[in-house]
């Protein structure tokens, strides 16, 4: 089931992990040296958003104590960051042979399912999540 407010296909076109996974396999590591094994993107996935946290915690302390913008680091650096998250885990999701597209279309649908059902933030074994709502 799904409502008005979500739509259930996307139209053909370009498909972002088939880009990053050709550009790796092509021209970053065309011989496949490091980057078979889904530990490798698993822990750079976590190194990256460990970079992204960290321009966050940066920006917001710098601003606590306030210090001007000029020694915070800027929004082209989280952009890039940004960037390396989404490689990182378009390639550990093609390393375990999972389309993210599909993946994350179908998460989207449950979460409509939940909230049409008034279930809003319950998990699939029926229990609130960490935030409590129900
Ligand atoms: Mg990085």
């Amino acid at each position: 089931m799904s409502s008005d407010r979500f739509p259930v296909e996307l139209a053909p076109g370009i498909n972002l992990q088939r880009v990053i996974v050709d550009f790796q396999w092509q021209v970053y590591d065309p011989e496949r040296r490091l980057t078979l094994d889904p530990n490798f993107w698993a822990l750079s996935l976590a190194g990256e958003a460990g970079e992204v946290a960290n321009w966050h915690k940066k920006h917001w302390r710098d601003r606590a104590e306030g210090r001007g913008e000029e020694f915070s680091p800027s929004l082209d650096e989280l952009r890039s960051e940004l960037g390396d998250v989404m490689i990182c885990l378009a390639l550990l999701a093609e390393a375990h042979g999972i389309d993210l597209t599909e993946a994350t279309l179908d998460k989207l649908r449950e979460i409509d399912r939940r909230i049409a059902q008034g279930r809003q933030g319950v998990g699939r074994k029926g229990t609130a999540n960490s935030s409590g709502r129900r």
